[in-house]
């Protein structure tokens, strides 16, 4: 048995076979072959493969959002037999005995160069559908596996890092845990990794080999601990873990039902935090009383071009009908720093967290924010939304979304398209600059949710991404918890209601910090709805609350 130890990110315990995550190579391989007759049998192997592919995921895209969404996909099938394209390739690998990955590599390249030169628009916009296609060729020749996993059975997967485009985009009924050896806690990868209910542990380095592969590991989200081919102790005491985390999941079953309410009768909502609609149904089935986040940018990251208009609407449209008539606060777009999409082809930035990112990029490509905000209004007619913006900074940048808000609405009326005239608007407090203009802000806006992610890594300093900052990237920081102090006041004051979406809003060591500062609305990962209602249903807010007010004003607290 070999043991590694890491840091645990989302709890729970997995057993199962090891599986190193299959990236595309960025770089292609380029060589002479000698037999080209077996290269040509290559690459037609790997042609019929990318058609099964890509009708698979038009017939997922059909079932999830529709026929508009599924076209892509069959265009792309097409694509990758079309007789000129297969032509250069085939004289690539016959006439100039290149290899299948180069062959394909300089046909897509000329192929799209052809069409970039193109006047009409529509033929222009094929020149990154033959792209997409080679590189899935490509990736298929070179052993990369789509959703980076072939296998079977589900595994335990590892990898360096995931990107949260990666992570996304993963077969999750194939997985039963995730190990990294990079990685933090306030990733986007952790956070999804929790909203999965899948246990994961980031930072073991470099002690977990590839040589490993196929080995039964035993894994706790919990400890952090890895144990590669488990002796039968650690493998019974693992087992009996697991066993110890469904019973008291069985017992927090009970408080399905029962209302988020104090021992004085304080009550908070308790909503949950998704990031695709699928997600929908474990909010369902853990109680949640709604979505207090809808990660919309996971949309955008699942897809190869931006998502069409009917695309998004289908998605929103299906959230808010599948909760009824529960609140969802879908969040605009927030992508940049870590969450990097290709095709917006945004310039590379040295400091991409401080960058052009979320609410700035929508205001600046107003057209992309549009086809959003006409998406969200549509679905507005089938449930209960509340749109919020992210990474907002001052007065101005509210005033302009909201302007495009009304612009849409006006668009849609003269449509004669349906929405609802009761969608809140909101906004996130993530950056300490929001929060001490918290009063103005509030002027503006239905509500706020405190996305305490950013907002610790903002007010500290410290990237929320580097796992070596440790204990300097500290949530509970006197800063953070008083900045929250004063947004709420500030939305009080100003009649706007305010929640918590970030990792915090979970953490029970705050849970009477949070009712006791008047807290709202806390949005947390599905598994953590009925772990927190029991913590509230067990706190007596009127025995704490002047003591943990007074607390978090000292000059002792959390030192
Ligand atoms: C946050 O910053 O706290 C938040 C909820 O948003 P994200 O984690 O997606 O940046
Ligand atoms: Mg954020």
């Amino acid at each position: 048995m070999i043991s590694i130890q890491g840091k645990g990110v989302s709890t729970g315990v997995a057993v199962g076979p090891l599986y190193f995550y299959r990236r595309a190579k960025s770089e292609i391989t380029r060589a002479a072959v000698a037999d080209t007759e077996a290269e040509w049998a290559r690459f037609k192997a790997a042609q019929e493969k990318a058609i099964a592919e890509l009708n698979a995921l038009a017939e997922k895209a059909r079932a999830e959002a529709g026929d508009e969404a599924a076209m892509l996909f069959e265009t792309h099938a097409m694509m990758v037999e079309d007789m000129d394209y297969e032509e250069a390739i085939e004289a690539g690998i016959k006439e100039s005995s290149l290899n299948a990955e180069a062959a394909v590599s300089d046909a897509g390249e000329m192929q799209a160069a052809a069409f970039a030169a193109m006047d009409d628009d529509y033929f222009k916009a094929r020149a990154a559908d033959v792209k997409d296609i080679s590189t899935r060729l490509i990736g298929i020749l070179s052993g990369a596996v789509a959703g980076g996993i072939d296998s079977d059975v589900p595994v335990v997967l590892a990898s360096d890092d995931l990107a949260p485009s990666e992570t996304v985009q993963l077969d999750k009924s194939k997985i039963l845990g995730f190990v990294t050896s990079g990685g933090s806690g306030s990733s986007h990868t952790a956070i999804l990794a929790r909203t999965m209910g899948i246990p994961a542990i980031i930072g073991v380095g470099d002690k977990l080999k590839t040589e490993y592969e196929g080995r039964e590991v035993a894994i706790d989200g919990g400890t952090g601990t890895v144990a590669v081919e488990p002796d039968e102790a650690v493998r019974a005491q693992m087992l009996a873990k697991r066993a110890e985390l469904l019973k008291r999941q069985a017992l927090l079953n009970e408080l399905k039902g029962k209302p988020n309410e104090t021992k004085d009768g304080q009550r908070i909502r308790v909503y949950c935090n998704i990031g695709s609609p699928e997600d929908v149904h474990t909010v369902l089935e853990n109680d949640g009383g709604g979505i207090g986040l809808f990660r919309s940018e996971f949309l955008y990251l699942e897809c190869d071009d931006y998502p069409t208009e009917d695309y998004q609407f289908e998605a929103y449209k299906k959230v808010l009908s599948d909760m009824g008539d529960k609140e969802v606060v879908i969040r605009t777009l927030d992508i940049g720093a870590d969450k990097q999409i290709d095709y917006f082809n945004l310039p590379k930035e040295e400091n991409p967290a401080l960058g052009n990112r979320a609410l700035r990029i929508c205001l600046n490509r107003p057209e992309i924010f549009k086809t959003q905000l006409r998406a969200l209004y549509r679905a507005s007619a089938y449930g209960h939304l509340c749109i919020m913006f992210p990474m907002v900074t001052s007065v101005w940048e509210v005033r302009e979304a909201k302007k495009l808000c009304e612009v849409v609405k006006k668009e849609l009326t003269a449509e004669g398209i349906p929405y609802s005239e009761d969608v809140q608007i909101g906004i996130m407090i993530e950056t300490p600059a929001a929060a001490v203009i918290s009063d103005r802000l509030a002027k503006e806006v239905d509500f706020f949710s405190c996305g305490t992610n950013d907002l610790t890594q903002y007010t500290l300093a410290c990237d929320r991404q580097n796992n070596d900052l440790g204990r300097f990237f500290n949530p509970h920081h006197p800063a953070v918890i008083r900045l929250l102090k004063m947004v709420c006041d500030n939305a009080h004051k100003n009649g706007v209601w305010v929640g918590i979406c970030g990792e915090l809003g979970a953490d029970l060591e705050l849970t009477e910090t949070f009712l006791s500062i008047g807290i709202d609305e806390l949005s947390v990962s599905p598994r953590s709805v009925l772990p927190l209602r029991q913590k509230i249903r067990e706190t007596d807010v009127r025995a704490v609350r002047e003591k943990c007010i007074a607390d978090l004003l000292s000059d002792e607290y959390r030192l």
